[in-house]
């Protein structure tokens, strides 16, 4: 790929950037300790707003996971490298995946 060291400290940053957007969400939406006044009804929408929240929390925290990883493979010098056959990831697969780890064929083959 050309320009790979560039292309490299792009999705570097902007890695960085989308981890700290991530974390800011994450921390605003901490939920506020229960009301103990609310009737059934209030408890029950709270229910579903803690479910709600909790799978969004999850998402974020596999995304946070992976943002983790990629900038982990960036310091090891691994990143663009397909951890299947170990040649280069390609370039088009790079720019729409987040964290791609497997080249195209790999990760065809990969279940
Ligand atoms: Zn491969």
């Amino acid at each position: 790929m050309q320009d790979l060291p560039l292309f490299l400290e792009e999705r570097k940053q902007e890695l960085q950037r989308k981890r700290k957007e991530i974390e800011g969400k994450r921390n605003s939406r901490k939920i506020g300790p229960v009301e103990r006044n609310g009737d059934g009804m209030e408890l029950g929408f709270r229910a579903t707003e803690v479910h709600r929240n909790s799978s969004e929390n999850a998402m974020m925290e596999k995304i946070l996971i992976s943002i983790d990883a990629g900038l982990r493979a960036m310091e090891q010098g691994s990143y663009h490298l397909c951890v299947g056959c170990g040649k280069e990831i390609e370039a088009e697969r790079m720019k729409t995946v987040f964290f791609p780890q497997r080249c195209a064929g790999c990760a065809k083959n990969a279940t």
